[in-house]
């Protein structure tokens, strides 16, 4: 193999720059030729594939976002649109793809990869930590500093005012930022999509918490979760205990953003090395990840079907913990 190309598709995670770096400063390395494909799927669709060097990734690694930019592209879900895409790649003589994104993006790569002889090499980019198969994912780590940073600063006026906030952090289908978040400020409840919490059994808790004077300061609840968010869930409390002081918090969308975290730089070169190396050991059609350490590797076919699970031990800890 001596051209590849390199995308970032669906949401997109702080650190994808350093992983883009990575696989171009490592292909170059190689002695190929390594072109950079704009806004995921549909750069490849629309033809917009450029050559990189390695002074065009220069300057990149701190910045959070994707120099490439990113996008959810419809027509690669249909046969024409991958079609187009093929043939995209071949009129610059691509012969292997490294696709930094979520589960869908790997969902997209594998469908393109069983249809198309261009070898796909994923990584993976989500704040959500949903994919298994890896300890950690790129992007996680400085989302999940960000939501602390933001919920220490909301518990300061929660305490002053004796308030209680709900506060709502990203995850449709993954509870892990609201669990690492909730239990590094001490959340006394933190409401996850992987485990059912009936509102009944929440009210009681906070009423017999009440009971016994514990101040009762912050829900965090993942954006998934079965109330449908954070007002929902407000409104439920709202009713049932009409006298507490309660307001509701959103973090949205900052949690994507900002410079990513040592530790996101830090795994995300390490995995944009090791594509590399993927696709010259012709180690085709897996996706990276990183467990116990060392590094793993999925095939797609596989990546697709699997979902991170939550263990037991730590739906106790928090439990524990926040009594
Ligand atoms: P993420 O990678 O963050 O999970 P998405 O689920 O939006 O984000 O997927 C990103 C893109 O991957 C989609 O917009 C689409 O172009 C492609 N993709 C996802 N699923 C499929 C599929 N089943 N077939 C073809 N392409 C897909």
């Amino acid at each position: 193999i001596t051209k590849i190309g390199v995308l970032t598709s669906g949401g997109d995670s702080p650190g994808m720059n350093a992983a883009i770096r990575a696989v171009v400063r490592t292909g170059i390395y190689h002695g190929m030729e390594v072109y950079g494909i704009n806004r995921g799927y549909s750069g490849m669709v629309d033809g917009d594939i450029h050559r990189l060097e390695g002074r065009s990734v220069a300057n990149i690694i701190q910045r959070g976002g994707t120099f490439l930019k990113t996008s959810r592209c419809a027509e690669f879900f249909t046969k024409e649109g991958r079609k187009t895409a093929y043939d995209n790649l071949k009129k610059h003589g691509i012969e292997g793809l490294v696709i930094i994104g979520g589960d869908g993006s790997f969902r997209g790569a594998q469908i393109f990869s069983n249809e198309y002889d261009i070898p796909c090499i994923g990584l993976p980019g989500t704040i959500d930590k949903d994919i298994a198969g890896t300890d950690f994912t790129i992007g996680f780590d400085t989302a999940v500093n960000t939501a602390v940073e933001a919920i220490d600063k909301i518990r300061d006026t929660a305490d002053a005012h004796d308030r209680l906030f709900i506060i709502e952090v990203m995850g449709r289908d993954a509870g892990y930022i609201a669990l690492h978040s909730g239990i590094s400020t001490g959340a006394e409840h933190i409401l996850i999509p992987e485990k059912k919490t009936s509102v009944e059994d929440l009210i009681a808790s906070l009423k017999e918490k009440e009971r016994r004077k514990k101040l009762v300061n912050m829900i965090v609840v993942a954006e998934g979760e079965d109330f449908g968010g954070a007002d929902e869930l407000a409104k439920h409390i709202k009713k049932e205990m009409p006298h507490q002081e309660l307001r509701v918090c959103i973090l949205g969308h900052i949690q994507r953003g900002g410079s990513p975290s040592c530790f996101d730089r830090v795994i995300a070169s390490r995995m944009g090395y090791h594509a590399v190396e993927c696709l010259m050991e012709e180690r085709f059609n897996v996706f990276i990840g990183i467990v116990n350490n060392k590094m793993h590797y999925t095939p797609l076919d596989e990546a697709v079907k699997k979902k991170q699970r939550i263990s037991e031990e730590w739906l106790k800890i928090v439990k524990i913990l926040a009594t």
